[in-house]
């Protein structure tokens, strides 16, 4: 299915939701939701789609609280359908995805508790990712969380090359366009990325983690932990560029 929340389900509770996702192409800086906005589908990632959930600023800023990648799903997840919106989904790297009406989520969720189960401990995950943003944010610097971004990204991504500009990363991690360039500047001097026409390759991923705060690995270990039976992602080690 491309998307391993979903591919996790036996196959009787996938047949519950199966007659009712509909594939769809989700395009870049695509906007799912916006705070206020009464979200009525759920959209799964496959391959290699990537959303954000975003936090606006009455100034014009954001920062980023989540990476929704094929391991989860977005739209309704925490709050089990119930409106509306608090934060913005946009799409960071685009793709297809399958969609549902959030009261057929709810509805099969009612009639299997292992659906249930597995949306209540993803919302779990996806949560504890929030509360760790709140801590990265606040308590770790720049190019910490910068490192981290690029792995979680790459998590989903399945490549060591990245379609992103610098104004998106400056968006995702809250700072100043300029202050990114500074980041991924040194980042490149270091030889641990490669920077050019809106593509991050990542070149030596080891070294990356090491200059990554700790949020990337607490928050891996605790998804892993609560939801054992999504293997982890697959990791390219050396890209040999
Ligand atoms: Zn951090």
């Amino acid at each position: 299915m491309g998307n391993r929340l979903l591919a996790s389900l036996r196959p009787l509770d996938r047949a519950l939701l199966e007659p009712y996702l509909e594939p769809v192409l989700l395009t870049k800086g695509q906007v799912l939701f916006a705070p206020g906005d009464d979200v009525r589908t759920t959209h799964f990632p496959s391959i290699t789609t990537m959303a954000s959930l975003v936090i606006g600023t009455n100034d014009g800023r954001a920062a980023e609280a989540a990476t929704i990648g094929r391991e989860g799903a977005i739209g309704g997840i925490i709050s089990s359908g119930h409106k509306p919106a608090f934060a913005q989904a946009e799409v960071v790297l685009p793709g297809p995805a399958l969609a549902i009406d959030i009261g057929r989520l709810e509805e099969a969720k009612e009639r299997s508790p292992s659906i249930r189960d597995l949306f209540a401990r993803y919302a779990d995950a996806l949560l504890a990712q929030v509360m760790q943003s709140v801590a990265c944010n606040a308590l770790h610097p720049l190019h910490a969380r910068c490192c981290r971004w690029l792995l979680t990204t790459q998590d989903r991504s399945d490549s060591p090359d990245i379609a992103l500009t610098q104004e998106v990363l400056a968006e995702m991690l809250g700072v100043q366009r300029t202050t990114v360039s500074t980041v991924v500047g040194a980042l490149r001097d270091r030889g641990l990325i490669r920077y050019a026409r809106g593509q991050v390759t990542i070149l030596d991923r080891p070294r990356l983690e090491a200059a990554a705060c700790e949020c990337y690995g607490a928050v891996r270990s605790h998804f892993e932990r609560v939801l054992p039976e999504i293997k982890p992602q697959e990791i390219i080690v050396d890209p040999g560029g």
